[in-house]
């Protein structure tokens, strides 16, 4: 046994930390995949029937509806990817406290500390 020996593979940073951008940047991905398969829906302009007529427009409705929600998305990861630029990542944008790092796990893109949007999403209610 040396006693002089150090383990410097020990060190509990290396591997335990998640990198914030690599996740930021699959899911950035994934949303531009998910809004140019919604931009490519062949849009039928002939109706057999009203009632065809009635389905296309539901799922014209449907589709927005996923593509807004798509393209939100998108800013909210596109904002914390400036963030990380910016090195203001991982604070909440309305009390400045850090947001929990295993809130940041889950949602990488989070604007706020659970506090907050638990405030946020009473206001809204
Ligand atoms: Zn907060």
């Amino acid at each position: 046994m040396d006693p002089t020996r150090t383990d410097a593979s020990a060190d509990p940073r290396s591997d335990t930390r998640v990198d914030p951008r690599a996740a930021l940047e699959a899911e950035h991905a994934r949303l531009r995949e998910e809004l140019a398969a919604t931009i490519e829906a062949p849009g039928q302009m002939t109706y057999g029937s009203q009632a065809a007529a009635a389905t296309h427009v539901f799922e014209q409705q449907r589709d927005l509806a996923l593509r807004e929600r798509a393209e939100q998305q998108l800013a909210l990861v596109d904002a914390a990817m400036a963030r990380l630029d910016a090195g203001t990542f991982g604070r909440c944008l309305r009390c400045g406290n850090p947001i929990a790092p295993e809130r940041l796990e889950a949602l990488p893109w989070a604007e706020h500390c659970i506090a907050c949007a638990r405030l946020i999403a009473r206001g809204r209610g």
